[in-house]
């Protein structure tokens, strides 16, 4: 490894274990799903918690899970090989959600919302099928950040993405060791060992005009303030409700400063 990918794999691998030792995210006994899609994040993910996996002092296991939903020319020959190669426990389910989405969306409407609802409903599915307490996802830092303005910007809520929840209709915990990692050193370490990358635009759909928008903003807003990325996760971290405008967390006293 060159000093720069030494250093980029040390930052993912402290980052992931802050992570989930700051949201308890994984326990001895767990069965863990790790939902891999093939693209540069879902490898990461699944590279560094086998690393984790290798010298963590409890005993937890790891399920790698593709869903191969149906699209033209999906390349179905990669992953069954990289999971083999990595020597991870596996299992790739194939389900025509592509179908379902053409048929439903019509017009200049992109396909992402609907298509990974319909994603993760399958892989939490199988997850209880499988005995899998938890499913682990790969958004990373720039998804928190562009959730986040997305829904401030166009859905008048502060809200991001949770690094550790469970779902109500399965009772399975979801969680997101990559929650404060940028975007960039997962493409950076993906690059420099090649992994093969499963491209997530066979569909033919793009991310919306909006997230685009959000996305090319928060670039344009780097130029002036190289932090931004990582002051927006503190704040997120740091939320001080007395200062927010919803009457139930209003304490009933006056606060002192503004
Ligand atoms: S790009 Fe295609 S496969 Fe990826 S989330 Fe969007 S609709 Fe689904």
């Amino acid at each position: 490894m060159t000093e720069t990918i030494t250093k980029t794999f040390n930052k993912i691998n402290k980052e992931i274990g802050k992570a989930i030792a700051d949201f308890n995210m994984i326990e001895k006994g767990d069965k863990v799903m790790i939902a891999v899609s093939g693209g540069k994040d879902s490898l990461n993910l699944l590279h560094f918690l086998q690393l984790f996996q290798q010298k963590a002092p409890i005993h937890f296991e790891i399920l790698a899970v593709n869903l191969d939903q149906g699209q033209p020319g999906f390349p179905d020959h990669i992953l069954p090989a990289l999971f083999k190669d990595w020597n991870v426990p596996h299992h790739i389910e194939k389900r025509d959600t592509y179908s379902i989405v053409i048929d439903k969306i019509k017009g200049a409407n992109t396909y992402c919302s609907l298509c990974s609802r319909l994603r993760r409903g399958v892989l939490y599915d199988l997850a209880a099928k499988m005995n899998c307490n938890k499913v682990a996802l790969g958004h990373h830092l720039d998804d928190l950040i562009e959730t986040f303005l997305m829904n401030a910007f166009y859905s008048g809520q502060l809200a991001s993405m949770a690094p550790h929840y469970k779902t109500d209709k399965e009772g399975i915990n979801i969680i997101r060791p990559l929650y404060a990692i940028e975007e960039k050193y997962l493409a950076e370490f993906a690059e420099a060992n090649n992994w093969p990358i499963v491209p997530c635009n066979l569909c033919g759909s793009q991310d919306g005009m909006k997230r685009q928008y959000i996305k090319s903003l928060v670039t344009d807003l780097q130029q002036n303030n190289p932090q931004i990325k990582s002051s927006i996760l503190n704040a997120l971290r740091n939320p001080d409700t007395e200062f927010l405008l919803k009457p139930e967390l209003w304490k009933g006293e006056i606060a002192s400063s503004v």
